[in-house]
């Protein structure tokens, strides 16, 4: 079955790598990527949500194992400066850009819902170009176009890190994601701005005012790339019933996330994570949100997923899960790519 997914960070993996040619390593496969071309040959993989994130200087390797205490409530990282974030987006770029050169048409990065449907309905493979916190735009908008030009199409407005433009949602366990302010004077001219261009917004990093300011300013659907139910799994990353209603009344969508600290119950980043707790998110968002709405957003390359996937490879052990579990083909495949597809198509013009 075809699958198109809503987020992962293989770009960041291949940028930080040291002594590599990114390139090379993309298409030949590693070890060290969840995705890379011979994992997309062999899981049917139709494309995704690109996220370009630039960590601070030094990326926290203890970060997971820091997540497998019972509680945890981990600061909000430094902020980042703008040129620091646009060299590193540039960079980013840049090798997502090799990599389409590279791929004999293979691969494409696509700026309209209009180019996925072609690359998904030729068996290719479409990209859509995303930032994961907007500290690379400056308080001018001035790279703004520069960005869009270059074929982005998606912005999450924060990580869970504060910018100029909003504040981030902390990773905390258990936790309410009502942490911190709403978005700022700029912050809601920045969502002027990419209405205006139709530039998709993604909440999935923001914290609860900040979502909710989104709502109230932004014409469009409401969109969280990679969360999962809040109901079920009591992190601040997740989100509420109520936010998943305002998803569903603004005709938004939901990718669930395979990150296992949002999945299991007891908020623990660990690989042992059995698929029935993606099943347990997934029928509370199919619950709320209709069959239409619900998605996939890995989150491969940025976090610990369940072992029975592990990577983009895997993808295919939880079709057989859902198939097992009784889900239709139909539904499986809405869940895997259509639902992405009809709502880009429909929205991403
Ligand atoms: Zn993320």
């Amino acid at each position: 079955m075809k699958y198109f997914d809503g987020h992962n960070d293989v770009l960041l993996k291949l940028h930080l790598e040291e002594n590599i040619n990114p390139v090379h390593e993309f298409y030949n496969g590693n070890n060290f990527c969840q995705i890379d071309y011979p994992k997309i040959i062999k899981s049917n993989f139709s494309g995704g949500f690109f996220a370009i994130f630039v960590p601070d200087s030094k990326p926290d390797n203890d970060f997971f194992n820091r997540m497998n205490k019972d509680r945890y409530d981990f600061p909000l990282p430094n902020q980042i400066s703008s040129k620091f974030a646009y060299e590193s987006t540039m960079n980013m770029i840049d090798i997502l850009k090799d990599i389409e050169n590279s791929s004999k048409n293979e691969i494409k990065i696509c700026k309209s819902g209009k180019e996925l449907d072609y690359c998904i309905k030729n068996n290719k493979v479409g990209i859509i170009l995303h930032i994961e916190g907007a500290e690379c735009i400056d308080k001018d908008f001035n790279s703004l176009d520069t960005l869009y030009n270059l074929g982005l199409r998606s912005i999450g407005i924060v990580w869970s890190r504060n910018n100029i433009f909003a504040s981030g949602v902390p990773f905390s366990f258990p936790s309410s994601p009502d942490r911190g302010a709403g978005l700022t004077k700029i912050g809601i001219e920045l969502v002027k701005l990419c209405d205006e261009r139709n530039i998709l917004l993604d909440l999935s990093h923001i914290n609860q005012k900040g979502f909710y300011d989104v709502a109230n300013t932004s014409t469009k659907p409401l969109i969280a790339t990679h969360s999962n139910a809040h109901f079920i799994t009591k992190h601040s990353r997740n989100l509420t019933d109520d936010q998943l209603n305002a998803i569903k009344s603004s005709n938004g969508i939901v990718g669930i996330n395979f990150a296992t600290a949002f999945l299991r119950k007891d908020g623990k980043m660990l690989e042992e994570c059995a698929l029935t707790n993606i099943t347990d998110h997934l029928e509370h968002l199919l619950k709320i949100l209709g069959e239409d709405r619900v998605a996939i957003g890995s989150d491969f390359d940025g976090a610990i997923v369940p072992k029975e996937i592990k990577d983009l490879s895997g993808i295919i052990n939880l079709e057989n899960y859902l198939f097992n579990q009784g889900y239709s083909k139909k539904l499986i495949e809405k869940i895997f790519y259509k639902n992405w597809l009809n709502f880009l198509v429909q929205n991403l013009i």
